[in-house]
């Protein structure tokens, strides 16, 4: 039997400068990664449960500019959307 190729060949092999770097110290992406853990949930906004760990899922995604993160609480089985806001525009409360 002949062996068939495989049908997604993603793999890419580093090339050399790169294969031996190491990735500790500062780089141009801390602002967004620190940006990324700040903003990031840790419980859930339905009981408070820690995300953290087991707890839970919190997955960060965008629409456009906006950072948002998916969250599912496993103690209560809450999911929604969760997105910090910096500056809230509202109206005034009726008297
Ligand atoms: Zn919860």
């Amino acid at each position: 039997m002949i062996p068939r190729p495989p049908r997604v060949a993603n793999h890419v092999e580093t090339p050399i400068p790169v294969r031996d770097r190491r990735l500790g110290g500062p780089h141009w992406w801390d602002p967004d990664r620190i940006r990324h853990l700040d903003d990031m949930p840790h419980h859930c906004p339905a009981c408070g449960f820690s995300l953290d760990g087991p707890g839970g899922i919190v997955v960060e995604y965008w629409e456009a500019d906006r950072r948002m993160y998916h969250v599912w609480c496993k103690a209560c089985r809450w999911a929604g959307d969760v997105v910090r806001v910096r500056r809230m525009i509202g109206h005034e409360a009726a008297d």
